[in-house]
């Protein structure tokens, strides 16, 4: 098979301002190149075999060189990969896409190009600022601050003239040089200019001057690269447009289980809110079969568990029906659900495991199956239970800066809440203690208290007023 490369736009950053394309291309990709200014969490849409290379950075801050990352590219697609080439904004616009492009065909690769949002667009629209307006500007013009080669001089006489909006792109380092250069083309100095760092990302900052100012206030502000700086009376408008910086969760990083995502992930983004989507759980299935000889009771430890068993029984070439005059008890609502499913009606149900009395029980005519660690606590209580495990699950590591910068936690379950803090060391526990943690019912709130980290409950237990909670919080 020819291998194929598609060159995507990612767009400024928002996850949500991909192409539908995009996005199909991302699911079906085999490798996925990307590079420093691209969100890490458009890598969400690739499948759990994509290989995700980062060519932004080498050891010590190096940059991987141009001619580098095109012969990965291209070897990768050699060996018959679907590989995307992921690029911040627009491929062709200052992305270097066009040389990558010819050197592909030149291999004689198949080749596409996903356009995408350009920051110099779509960036300045989430700081409120339309790169043009029937009243403010009729045209506009995006030019490369990037001014360190010999042939990449500009005109500045042509520029000064300029009606159009400008919009400089990678022209933080230049900034005095720009402005200092229009003015002295005779630019008006009152001209509005803005600068916008981060575009569409949680870490947006917008700062407004003029032609004049705006070199004093972009060093008080501390802006620094990657900024647009727009000069044009466009940015005038942002007084009124200004929709993104103004929403309630605005700046706000907020960590969910995966499973989550519809429910919560867009009411949350709509709200302004920038959301990080914990990695899926990794389930282990078990070989070990089980004994139901003398069995009398089986306490079913979570919801899992119980299509796990009946699997297993099935696979034993086993009828349930043998099971007739054996007891059944659930741990959790799901778990009763479960069971329920079956058309089988446990005889006792409990909440939560603590609330589960073992002494009371006679252990040798009765059978616990549970996901590992479920067992594991039982098992610390009495070591002699007999217990089946039918699989186990590991929680993958949560990238450190993650945690650092997440704002806010959101477990929705108690069985998210128990996986979530199953493989999580001291030093990330002590920081749950300074972040916020929302759930939506008391017995999710129970699992954290044990480990005296303290919980926000939402009023009711729905997405609606988990929401409403968040929000509150912020005001
Ligand atoms: N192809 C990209 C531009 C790549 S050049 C596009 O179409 O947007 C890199 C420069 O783009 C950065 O130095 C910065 O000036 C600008 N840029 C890209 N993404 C940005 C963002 N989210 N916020 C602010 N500036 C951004």
């Amino acid at each position: 098979m020819r291998g194929q490369i598609t060159l995507i736009g990612a767009g400024p950053g928002e996850p949500e301002l991909l192409t539908v394309k995009a996005v199909r291309k991302l699911q079906e990709a085999d490798a996925v190149f990307y590079d420093r200014l691209i969100n890490q969490d458009l890598l969400n849409y690739c499948s759990d075999e994509c290989e995700l290379i980062d060519v932004g950075k080498k050891p010590k801050h190096h940059k991987v060189p141009q001619s580098e990352i095109e012969n990965l590219i291209i070897e990768k697609a050699k060996e018959g990969k679907r590989v995307v080439r992921l690029k911040s904004g627009d491929p062709y616009v200052f992305g270097r896409g066009g040389e990558e492009g010819k050197r592909i065909i030149e291999e004689e690769l198949i080749f596409e190009v996903i356009p995408g949002i350009t920051s110099a667009i779509g960036g300045l629209a989430y700081a409120g600022i339309p790169i043009t307006h029937r009243d403010f500007a009729s045209s506009f013009h995006v030019i490369t601050g990037h001014l360190k080669s010999e042939d990449n001089q500009l005109d500045w006489d042509v520029l000064a003239k300029t009606e159009g909006t400008l919009v400089f792109l990678m022209g933080m380092s230049e900034l005095q040089t720009i402005t200092s250069e229009l003015m002295k083309h005779e630019k008006n100095k009152e001209t509005p200019v803005a600068i916008v760092r981060w575009a569409t990302r949680k870490d947006q900052k917008t700062v407004t001057g003029t032609l004049e100012t705006i070199c004093q206030i972009a060093e008080e502000e501390k802006m620094t690269s990657p900024s647009l700086i727009v000069m044009g009376d466009v940015v005038t408008q942002r007084d009124y447009l200004n929709f993104y910086e103004s929403r309630p969760l605005f700046g706000k990083r907020i960590v969910l289980p995966h499973t989550c995502k519809k429910n919560m992930y867009h009411r949350l983004i709509d709200a302004g809110a920038s959301v990080f989507e914990l990695p899926k759980l990794i389930k282990k299935e078990m070989t070990d079969i089980f004994s139901l000889e003398n069995k009398e009771r089986l306490v079913f430890l979570d919801a899992d568990s119980v299509s796990f068993f009946v699997g297993k029984l099935q696979e034993m070439n086993q009828d349930i029906r043998q099971l007739q005059h054996v007891d059944f008890v659930t741990i959790g609502h799901h778990t009763e659900l479960a069971v329920k499913k079956l058309g089988i009606l446990p005889i006792e149900t409990y909440a939560v495991l603590s609330d589960y009395q073992l002494e009371k029980d006679n252990l040798e005519k009765t059978l616990f199956i549970g996901e590992k660690s479920y067992v594991n606590q039982l098992e610390q209580l009495n070591p002699t239970i007999d217990s089946y495990v039918p699989f186990e699950v590991t929680s993958p590591v949560i990238p450190e800066n993650e945690f650092s910068e997440a704002d806010y936690f959101f477990l929705p379950s108690s069985k998210a809440a128990h996986y979530f803090l199953k493989d999580l060391g001291k030093e990330n526990k002590d920081m749950l203690k300074n972040k916020k943690i929302i759930v939506m019912g008391a017995i999710t709130a129970k699992i954290f208290e044990t480990q005296e980290i303290p919980v926000i409950q939402s009023e009711n237990p729905s997405f609606e007023s988990v929401l409403d909670k968040i929000i509150e919080e912020e005001m």
